[in-house]
């Protein structure tokens, strides 16, 4: 069994299908851990509100399997912190959470005020706040991951490029960049932002696109480690500025622009920040924080697109494609490895997949 990306989700999966006795390669084209790619950087968010039922059940199913993970690896990897909405996409977000049985409260403004000061809004906006939203150790996440399954057999392997996938018969032969022909019964497919031409490779074409996204760190006096996650629906709809603290380091926190950035060939792409959107962050913090914060520096990262921003998770031939991102896949990773591993051994998933079926229209070419 071969599984094409260390990143997130091929480790997620590594981890799952090794603990189930099976023999698993995991071939990754730069380091564990690099930052080239989607995963790398220190904090994810984690959250239960979401605008559909689907991703909320998901999430907690997730969550339960982040403490399985922690529990695992003997290392605290979520840290609970709240999570706050902001503006009139909460009601979506509460309609969705109410349909999966999910609490949460509508502070008022006088009572967002209050518990923390640091934040300040304009009036007459609504918030919505979630209290299991949660960080995560994104690094140590993907290296807890990385241990279990080396230490249940799996072969894990770096500088290991993929050039070809050519379905076989019953399974499939991944060509590498040393001319190393391997065959296997089935692959999976976590290649994040290098996905769409690998599979093409295949006869598989998905529209997946990658673009680049930045997120600026800062660090304020004091405080920090006492804040929820923050998303501002009502700044920008389509690309909601988000706050993002750093309870692992009091007082750090990041702040960016979900869906922002640039369609970018992940060859190519650029490790500059973009100035134009840091100002853009750097404004929006302005007004959100009560006192100035201490600006520390821009990271990027890339995201996978898909253009209903659902995520592609689904088995064709002897390929399991797996392409949970759209800048919000992170928080599902262990519960996205498991559901791998179920299309591999062709056990049940705990997630109803026909949401994330490769063959859906708004995938086609
Ligand atoms: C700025 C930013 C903020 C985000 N914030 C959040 C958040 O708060 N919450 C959340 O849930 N999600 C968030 N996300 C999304 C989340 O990080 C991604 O959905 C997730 O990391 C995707 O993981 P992946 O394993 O699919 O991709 P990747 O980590 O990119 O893994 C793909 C791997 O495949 C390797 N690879 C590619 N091609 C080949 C090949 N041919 N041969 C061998 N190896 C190959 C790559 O090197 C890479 O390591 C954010 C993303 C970004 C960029």
């Amino acid at each position: 069994m071969v599984i094409v990306g260390g990143g997130v989700m091929g480790t997620a999966a590594a981890r799952a299908l090794s603990s189930r006795g099976r023999a698993v390669l995991l071939l990754e084209r730069f380091t564990f851990g690099h930052a080239n790619g989607s995963s790398g950087g220190s904090t994810r968010n984690f959250r239960l509100t979401y605008h559909d039922p689907v991703y909320v059940r998901m999430a907690r199913q997730a969550l339960d399997r982040w403490r399985r993970l922690e529990s695992d690896a003997g290392l605290e990897l979520l840290r609970v912190v709240g999570g706050l909405d902001v503006g009139k996409a909460t009601h979506e977000s509460a309609a969705a959470l109410q349909a999966a049985g999910e609490s949460f409260e509508w502070p008022s403004a006088a009572e967002v005020a209050e518990r923390w000061p640091v934040f300040r809004f304009d009036g007459g906006v609504s918030f919505l706040y979630q209290p299991e939203g949660a960080i995560l150790r994104a690094d140590e996440a993907i290296g807890a991951q990385l241990r279990l399954a080396r230490a249940a057999g799996a072969e894990l392997r770096e500088r290991s490029v993929v050039n070809a996938l050519r379905p076989r018969g019953e399974g499939v032969e991944l060509v590498t960049s040393d001319d190393e022909v391997i065959q296997a019964p089935a692959a999976i497919v976590a290649a994040g932002a290098w996905a769409a031409p690998l599979l093409r490779s295949a006869g598989i074409d998905l529209l997946l696109q990658p673009t680049l996204e930045q997120s600026t760190h800062f660090v304020m006096d004091g405080e920090g480690s006492s804040v929820p996650t923050i998303i501002d629906w009502d700044a920008a709809p389509n690309q909601p500025p988000y706050l993002v603290p750093n309870p692992f380091r009091p007082g750090e926190f990041k702040a960016g622009s979900h869906l922002s950035g640039p369609v970018i060939d992940p060859d190519t792409r650029s490790f500059d920040a973009d100035a134009d959107r840091e100002a853009g962050t750097i404004g929006w913090i302005g007004e959100r924080l009560a006192s100035p914060p201490q600006l520390l520096r821009t990271e990027t990262c890339l995201y996978t697109i898909t253009p209903d921003e659902d995520f592609v998770i689904d088995r064709i031939g002897p390929l399991v494609v797996a392409s949970p991102c759209t800048g919000h896949g992170f928080k599902f990773a262990p519960l996205v490895g498991e559901v791998l591993a179920d299309l591999v051994t062709g056990e049940p998933p705990p997630v109803p997949l026909d949401r994330f079926k490769a063959d859906r229209p708004a995938l086609r070419v």
